[in-house]
């Protein structure tokens, strides 16, 4: 059975998985840039994932057992990402590809989201809802593309959380450190409420829950209410875009599905219509090598194979400028 080694270095994760032709995950090791005050520098994170390549690829190696000599194809996140951090992986991945004579494939990061999504849940044709750190999109599969219904038109949810979490001094990534504080109160303190026809936005959310931080609101009101605010407002565009398109599935992709109270959310809504809900779960809900392994079958499998020269990086690649020849 062929072997597909993906590699990822778009953001605060460096990756290396290993997935066979069939779907089987044989390892998905990474190590995460973080920091205990501070957001996330981009020349930090290279330097970051500098430090870790090796070692992340020889934790691969050793868990799924196999040797260069298994590995068929070398699949890459070459888009979207923070340059630094993408030139990191675009480097490694040329030189493992010269030194093993391998070839390569070159994968969207948020399109290996969605993929990896599939293949845990058994979804067919969802909806996708993926909130990462810069991303907050309904996406669905239309006409040979992935279609964005409806995004943030402002931050993404997950860096609205961790610049929320920054400026009260609770340390990247915010998220898990909020939804800890946010079990902690019931008590709602209310929000800006942004949602336009499929669009959400939450700058005001963002200034406003700062604002009251300055007042002196507690940092578990105001962790509570920007959950229950956002992730409502994410419940509703989810719902519409499933009216919309008549898909009965509804699957949350990207770091901040790791989020227990968004997912109780979904779940009822999607209930209450008779929908199938699908969280990814951790290990493959955030950026991992794993999604970028899988993505890179799927491509290969359809025929891509790329010499070094021909990889690259394409920093700004939108979900809906690639055409889905794979499926
Ligand atoms: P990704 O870019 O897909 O790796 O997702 C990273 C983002 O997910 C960061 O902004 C985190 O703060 C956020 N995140 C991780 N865990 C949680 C959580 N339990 N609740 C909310 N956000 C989270
Ligand atoms: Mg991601």
């Amino acid at each position: 059975m062929g072997l597909c080694l993906g590699i990822e270095s778009t953001a605060h994760t460096f990756g290396v998985g290993i997935v066979s032709f069939d779907g089987r995950i044989l390892a998905n090791s990474k190590d995460q840039f973080t920091t205990t005050k501070g957001g996330m520098v981009p020349n930090d994170v290279a330097r970051h994932h500098e430090e870790v390549k090796e070692r992340v690829l020889m934790d691969a190696f050793s868990r799924a057992g196999v040797s260069w000599e298994d590995i068929d194809v070398i699949a890459l996140s070459a888009s979207p990402g923070l340059p630094p951090a993408l030139h990191v992986g675009l480097r490694f991945a040329k030189e493992l590809s010269r030194a093993h004579k391998k070839p390569l494939v070159a994968v969207n990061h948020s399109i290996a989201h969605l993929a990896i999504g599939d293949l845990i849940t058994g979804a067919k044709d969802p909806v996708y809802l993926y909130v990462s750190g810069p991303n907050t999109q309904i996406i669905g599969l239309a006409g040979g593309k992935y279609r964005v219904f409806g995004e943030t038109v402002d931050l993404g949810l997950g860096n609205m959380l961790d610049k929320f979490a920054r400026e009260i001094g609770l340390g990247f990534p915010g998220g898990p450190k909020i939804e800890k504080l946010a079990m902690k109160s019931s008590n709602y303190i209310e929000l800006p409420y942004s949602v336009k026809g499929m669009d959400v936005s939450f700058a005001g959310m963002l200034t406003k829950a700062l604002r009251l931080f300055e007042q002196g609101c507690s940092k578990e009101d105001l962790c509570y209410s920007l959950q229950e605010t956002a992730f409502a407002m994410l419940a509703e565009i989810s719902e519409r875009a499933m009216a919309h398109t008549g898909k009965g599935e509804l699957l949350l992709i990207g770091g901040v599905a790791a989020n227990k109270r968004l997912c109780a959310m979904l779940d009822v809504m999607c209930s209450e219509r008779g929908a199938k809900f699908y969280a990814v779960p951790l290990e493959y809900s955030g950026d991992q090598g794993a999604m970028i392994a899988w993505q890179g079958v799927l491509q290969y499998l359809a025929g891509e194979r790329r010499s070094p020269e021909e990889l690259d990086i394409s920093p700004y690649e939108r979900i809906d400028d690639v055409e889905v020849f794979w499926k």
